[in-house]
């Protein structure tokens, strides 16, 4: 019997090389890769060249009216040419390094040519000769690297030509899919990868999103619904006069929006109703202190709390941070990279009781974590922190307060919808005495300037951050150029300056024993690739500088420059760009002219329509396949009203109407 977890080598032509390069792009059965969805298109319609901008692509349709010549230069090096006949206009084409193509460039025949088309020289450089019957539409899938498009597109045709597609179900209930007209889902899963034209993938678009919109708010919403019984919460009776002396002992005075924003977060601990809020504020507008009074608060209560962050770096620092708030209580620091011994001492005081407050990664919310009394949970910027996390709290037997942290301004409508009814508070203030962050942009022909000012900045006692290119699509390059970069300053500043390099692929020991270095001072220079984004905190650190800046998007370079600027000290942050597009030039000038996070995040959104990306990873918003929380805006709405409609239905999950819909939530492999 066939079924879509049938291995992907059951499929005509599927060898065992390919199943393993099909592998690394986790696609493993069939059922995977017929919902592996491309990307966008390769728009193969054809065009006139009259219509064509300088440097476009384009398929060109023409007659040849001169026959073929290849001239050769050099070792595989030749260019083949030819002209064509193009309505009126006669076209002079170029092939390089394919002489093999003369064999199809016969005068009087009709060809189509993808190709790159040269306006001043009216010539076309091309690309590809394709038969006059290719589709116009071509899928361009993510791939890595030894993954071909072709290859993919191959797989998924026999898939489908092998009937499994047939096999897919159904999970939207008929009366949605009438109601909203949508596509059934086998007609919009084989038009997201074989569209007849581009309004039938318009209409699959439409139909997958909604899905995934859906079930993502039936999720959220049948939460809710079960958080909004009486008995839902737990109230926390904290000790308010231990907690007002701790606030007293603070080394500084609370701002007045970190006040109110403790204020709103206690009384909803006090109460028993069930805490869902987030707390919005800038870098370093002070959130860890409040997060860290709030777990206080947990502690005087008789209740363990569990603080969640992204990174290893960062549950180090907070644990160091929070061990020196609260000396008195039994802090507890848990991630995966721990040694098992050390992790099962942990697990082993978590869950009798003796630890007060955990601090970790991803591992806090992993099997064999018990928590005995858990009242709150608190999650760290960058964070996804999604349905079926809250829901391992609660099947662990406890329903904690939850407070999410977020440096990235949310627009309020946008974070009821994406998190749920939330609350939320913001800080909307620095603490007093903060200097601004002066920026500067710059283009790579002034580094030597920068570096020779960054020498006198470092004898003057300031320490220095210098984040290497980001290369998107690969890790191993990342790496690259963060090691030539140190080498380069090594070499230019030799024994004066001491310098240390930071990057992911490093083990978490090594890691933390450079960062530790770097915040008391023994390294002054440090060269990073961005793990260091998220939250690290070293007062002392005064410069930062981002080497080809045009390479971030406005959230990171944001986050990024709130790394300095932490003390009292006025501190610098230098963009180094030579900005090829007009959106990266407009980054650069955002960053110069304000430090304010909501503006950039604004102008951020403003950006989104010229291919922009806003920085949903930083926000903790849930990220889909193919829908977008901010793009498709109304569609989730849409999806909300439908959910909360069902919800509210006594006893729905009993009802056989809507059957499909719970066997689909409760699918294991469920994201969300
Ligand atoms: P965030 O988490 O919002 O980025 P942090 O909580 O890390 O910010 O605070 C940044 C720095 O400011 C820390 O060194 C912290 O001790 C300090 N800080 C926090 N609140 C105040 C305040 N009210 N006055 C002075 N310094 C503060
Ligand atoms: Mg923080």
């Amino acid at each position: 019997m066939k079924s879509l977890d049938d291995n992907l080598s059951v499929l005509g032509g599927v060898g065992p090389k390919s199943v393993e390069k099909f592998l690394k792009l986790d696609l493993q059965t069939v059922g995977d890769a017929l919902l592996y969805y491309p990307f966008r298109y390769e728009d193969f319609q054809t065009k006139s060249v009259l219509d064509l901008m300088d440097g476009e692509k384009a398929l060109i349709l023409g007659e040849v009216v001169s026959p073929a010549s290849v001239q050769y230069y050099g070792y595989k090096r030749n260019r083949l040419r030819f002209s064509i006949r193009h309505g009126e206009i006669i076209v002079a084409v170029s092939f390089f390094n394919q002489p093999y193509l003369a064999d199809k460039i016969e005068v009087g025949a009709q060809l189509a040519i993808w190709g790159k088309w040269d306006k001043a020289k009216a010539s076309l450089t091309g690309m590809k000769v394709l038969s006059q019957q290719q589709e116009d539409l071509q899928p361009v899938y993510h791939v890595v690297q030894g993954v071909k498009q072709s290859s993919l597109v191959k797989l998924i045709k026999t898939a489908i030509d092998e009937g499994y597609l047939d096999l897919v179900e159904e999970n939207l209930p008929v009366d949605l899919l009438v109601r909203y007209q949508l596509l059934n889902r086998q007609e919009a899963i084989r038009a997201m990868h074989f569209p007849v034209d581009i309004d039938q993938y318009r209409q699959a678009l439409r139909r997958i999103k909604f899905e995934e919109l859906f079930y993502f708010q039936l999720n959220l919403q049948s939460l809710k619904y079960e958080n909004r019984r009486a008995d839902a919460g737990i109230s926390i009776a904290f000790d308010s006069s231990a907690l007002g002396e701790k606030i007293e002992k603070l080394p500084f005075v609370l701002t007045e929006a970190q006040q109110r924003s403790l204020q709103e977060i206690l009384s909803d601990m006090a109460s028993s109703g069930h805490m869902n809020r987030l707390l919005q504020g800038d870098v370093g507008s002070g959130k860890t202190v409040i997060a860290g009074l709030a777990m206080y608060a947990a502690y005087t209560a008789g209740y363990q709390s569990a603080l969640m962050v992204p990174t290893e770096i960062l549950a180090e620092q907070h644990y160091e941070s929070l061990s020196q708030l609260f000396p008195e209580l039994s802090i507890a620091l848990l991630t995966g990279g721990m040694k098992a011994a050390v992790r099962r001492t942990a697990l082993a005081a978590i869950e009798s009781g003796e630890v007060d407050m955990v601090i970790g990664t991803h591992a806090l919310i992993q099997e064999g974590v018990n928590y005995q009394h858990l009242g709150l949970v608190i999650t760290d910027e960058q964070h996804r922190f999604g349905v079926k996390q809250r829901r391992v709290f609660r099947e662990k037997g406890e329903n904690p307060d939850v407070l999410m942290m977020t440096a990235t301004p949310i627009p309020r409508t946008l974070a009821i919808t994406a998190f749920g009814e939330m609350d939320v508070s913001i800080i909307d203030q620095l603490p007093a005495g903060r200097k601004e962050i002066r920026t500067r942009w710059v283009k790579h022909e002034q580094l030597p300037l920068v570096w020779d000012w960054v020498g006198k900045e470092i004898e003057k006692g300031a320490q220095v951050y210098v984040v290497s290119p980001l290369i998107e699509e690969s890790e191993a390059l990342d790496l690259k150029n963060a090691i030539a970069l140190e080498e380069e300053l090594q070499a230019y500043f030799g024994e004066r300056v001491r310098i240390a390099l930071l990057h992911g692929q490093m083990k978490n020991q090594e890691k933390e024993a450079i960062m530790q270095d770097f915040k008391s001072g023994k390294t002054d220079l440090l060269v990073s690739t961005t793990v260091i984004e998220v939250g690290v905190n070293v007062p002392n650190a005064t410069v930062m500088i981002i080497m080809d800046a045009d390479r971030f998007g406005l959230s990171q370079l944001h986050q990024l420059r709130g790394r300095v600027g932490r003390g009292d000290k006025q501190s610098y942050a230098i963009l180094v760009a030579n900005p090829k597009t007009d959106s990266g030039k407009e980054r650069m000038q955002a960053m110069t002219e304000t430090t304010d996070g909501f503006v950039l995040a604004e102008k951020d959104l403003q950006m989104r329509g010229s291919g922009e990306v806003f920085g949903t990873r930083q926000s903790g918003l849930p990220e889909f396949q193919v829908a977008n929380i901010i793009d498709d805006f109304p569609i989730l709405e849409e999806a909300r009203r439908v959910a909360s409609q069902i919800v509210s239905e006594p006893d729905w999950q009993a009802n056989p109407k809507w059957s499909m819909l719970v066997k689909e939530l409760n699918r294991p492999d469920r994201l969300d």
